[in-house]
């Protein structure tokens, strides 16, 4: 009988990848206009690779991007300045929870279980997609990087999320998209776990307890 079900954020509890796509070619589309001299599928390549080398929280992949073209120093900052902008207004549009989320967690909760994330973001970028999808002020609490500065599979998240719940581990359900980060941390200490497929976007081997393919099928296992 689970009492908490703890979540990640990114790709489990909102539309992580469509997000960063939707926003690179906003970034793309509006640098070239201000005159990067370059080709939009080429300028989208270059910064998926900046997130492919400096992770995809990096907070300065633009500048990364635009130094590249050895610009004359204002109109790179044009240019970049041009890009973050697209990316933020983009990123308002786009960034959505997956369908159900928001009634599927008012269903646990009001079948008295406690809510919680654990993510890898920083604690301002996870407040602000909390804020942007809606999601503000559906948790008993969210953990992130900047808790513990571990990342997901080390185990100081999960025992941490577990002093908070004050309950047995094996009471507790961790529901995520990575096996490797989410899964597999969770399981070490002792939770119970159930794998986002709809997220999924890392391949890893599936040592979790459960699948699922839409949200709300949450509910099937409480
Ligand atoms: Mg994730």
């Amino acid at each position: 009988m689970f009492k908490a079900v703890l979540f990640d954020l990114d790709n489990t509890l909102l539309d992580f990848l469509t997000f960063k796509k939707e926003t690179a070619k906003a970034a793309a589309s509006t640098m070239i206009k201000q005159g990067l001299p370059t080709t939009e599928i080429q300028a989208y390549g270059k910064i998926f690779s900046v997130y492919d080398e400096k992770g995809i929280e990096y907070q300065k992949t633009f500048y990364e991007v635009v130094k590249q073209y050895d610009l004359e120093i204002n109109l790179a900052e044009k240019i970049q300045q041009a890009g973050i902008l697209a990316y933020l207004q983009r990123k308002a549009e786009v960034l959505r929870p997956y369908p159900m989320v928001k009634p599927t967690l008012k269903k646990l909760r009001e079948k008295g279980l406690k809510l919680g994330i654990i993510s890898d973001a920083p604690r301002n970028k996870a407040w602000q997609r909390l804020i942007i999808t809606g999601l503000e002020n559906e948790f008993d609490f969210v953990i992130t990087h900047s808790d513990t500065q571990e990342f997901k599979p080390h185990p100081s998240a999960f025992t941490l999320a577990l002093r908070k719940l004050d309950i047995l581990p094996d009471a507790v359900l961790f529901v995520g998209d990575n096996p490797s980060r989410d899964i597999k941390g969770a399981k070490a200490v002792g939770m119970r776990t159930c794998l986002a497929k709809y997220g999924q976007t890392f391949k890893g081997s599936d040592i979790s307890d459960y699948e699922i393919k839409k949200f709300e099928d949450l509910l099937g296992l409480i």
